[in-house]
């Protein structure tokens, strides 16, 4: 069966201002296409089984042709499943989503729009520009900046005379030009101009001037695309409102080393306050499948109740079946119970209705629905993977006899290579995230990491810094996050003040 596609906004930068419609749909999706400009955060909401497709441009590369990126989607949905094409900012200003929707309607192929935040608002928001105001524009015009050789669409004469906010997205290679054009059609020079890089990141940089400087302002700062070019008045209220610039840990990137797999507060914390954390290692989380010869189906008699706690734990239990000579219909007695929508659609695909349905991998949910029934004695068969069992049937053999039944053990790799000098604070939160880290740099990197401010949360983790020949820069005099949190917000003002 046709899947389908939706076209989604990301939003300027920031992952937080993804809607939460587009968040509910990218961690159901079964491909997500995205581009350069998109945070790669925003990827690790999806399922492990989800297909990643990056169709972005660096800079000085080719791009991917449109059609070809056109054609990805439409085969993408033939496959079936839910398909993603996730845009930066909104899909439908300047993101050709409305191409893309037009191909889908002639393939008929089934398509909604989650709308964005496009940095043509949201991004000056970030800079402490309002796109109008009152006082000083009652309008505002996006426009491209990315001007066409020889044949030139825009009315610079009507441009130059709007009283407006002027916000020209694509235009940094143009600057000079749009400039110029506009104080030739009558615009004052002394308009004022801001250019914002990398708007809603921690890296944001922006610069602000008139029609005949910014030009030289950006090139001695060397500001490049991505970035927005602001014309108008309303520039003039950055200093009162410019709040995003003025937190306390906005332009520093952190490196939270990782216990385990999962978010961690610290580096929701340093977001919060306007920093960039990276969790590293980032741990995936590969299914390998325990040895068959250790799975007995001897006993199934004795069972009332088997659970599925994952689609993996369906299809490893029916190899362990079958590899025992018994099939499905050994599992004639007992109650199935699917967790997860997944679970579900994996047993109907092996033949199988699943008695009862939850939703979620919560023992409470599973409580609520199935508890009564338990109460009157009932032996439980739970599969999943080992972690999984065992956390579980902890919580539930309060409630039920519970046997584990781990099929598949989730192994914790590591991935993506990342530069460490780029930090400006490493932030450990116990001796494990020592460990962890240590594991995985290489000799260089150690030497790097030798020269970087090192945080720790207690004495603890200060003594596994220290075991490991490394200097502890500042130590939490209580081991929270608030106070690692405190020790870096005095550790940025300590090197403002110096
Ligand atoms: N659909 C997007 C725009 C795509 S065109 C939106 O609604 O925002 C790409 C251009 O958008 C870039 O060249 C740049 O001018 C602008 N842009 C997008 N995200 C940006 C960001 N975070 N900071 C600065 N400019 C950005």
């Amino acid at each position: 069966m046709t899947g389908k596609v939706v076209l989604m906004g990301a939003g300027p930068g920031d992952i937080g201002l993804l809607t939460v419609k587009a968040m509910e749909t990218l961690r159901r999706a079964d491909s997500i296409v995205y581009d350069r400009l998109v945070d790669s955060s925003l990827l690790a909401a999806r399922k492990p089984q989800c297909k990643l497709i990056y169709v972005g441009k660096e800079p000085s590369h080719h791009p991917i042709p449109q059609e070809e990126i056109e054609q990805i989607l439409v085969n993408e949905a033939r496959n079936g499943g839910l398909v993603v094409r996730l845009k930066a900012g909104d899909p439908y200003v300047f993101g050709r989503g409305g191409e893309e929707g037009e191909v889908l309607y002639d393939a008929g192929i089934p398509f909604e729009v989650i709308p964005g935040i496009t940095s043509a608002i949201g991004g000056l928001v970030y800079a402490g520009i309002p796109v109008t105001h009152r006082d000083y524009a009652s309008s505002f015009h996006v426009i491209t900046g990315h001007l066409k050789k020889g044949h030139d669409p825009l009315d610079w004469q009507s441009l130059a005379r709007l009283e407006g906010t002027l916000v020209f997205l694509m235009g940094m290679t143009n600057l000079q030009a749009i400039c110029e054009k506009l104080i030739r059609n009558g615009r004052s020079p002394e308009t004022s101009v801001a250019v914002v890089e990398w708007a809603s990141r921690s890296h944001q940089r922006s610069v602000v001037g008139d029609l005949t400087s910014i030009h030289e302002i950006v090139q001695k700062k060397g500001i490049h695309n991505p970035a927005l070019i602001v014309v108008g008045d309303v520039v003039k209220l950055r200093p009162k409102l410019n709040f995003f610039e003025s937190l306390p840990l906005f332009q520093q990137k952190i490196l939270v080393p990782r216990a385990r797999a999962g978010e961690s507060k610290l580096a929701r914390k340093i977001e919060e306050l306007g920093g960039k954390a990276v969790e590293y290692p980032q741990i995936a989380v590969q299914e390998q499948p325990l040895p068959k010869s250790d799975v007995t189906f001897s006993n199934l008699r004795s069972y009332d109740t088997l659970i599925f706690m994952s689609s993996e734990s369906v299809q490893y239990f029916f190899e362990n079946l079958l590899a025992k000579d018994k099939d499905s219909r050994d599992l004639q007695h007992l109650h199935i119970v699917a967790v997860g929508i997944d679970v579900l659609k994996c047993l109907q695909g092996k033949g199988i209705q699943a008695d009862s349905f939850c939703p979620r991998r919560s023992v409470q949910l599973l409580l609520d629905l199935q508890g009564e029934a338990w109460q009157r004695g009932m032996h439980i068969l739970l599969v999943g993977s080992e972690e999984l069992v065992h956390t579980f049937a902890e919580q539930l053999t309060r409630h039920a006899y519970v046997t584990p039944l781990p099929l598949y053990k989730e192994v914790r790799t590591t991935c993506k290579s990342f530069n460490l000098a780029e930090y400006n604070a490493i932030c450990f939160g116990s001796s494990t995230t020592v460990q962890n880290l240590l594991t995985v740099l290489t000799k260089e990197e150690q030497q790097v990491l030798a020269q970087k401010k090192l945080f720790s949360i207690g004495q603890m983790t200060s003594q596994s810094i220290r075991d490991n020949g490394f200097t502890v820069h500042q130590e939490a005099k209580k081991p929270s996050i608030d106070e690692v949190i405190q020790l870096l917000i005095d550790d940025v003002k300590g090197a403002v003040l110096a």
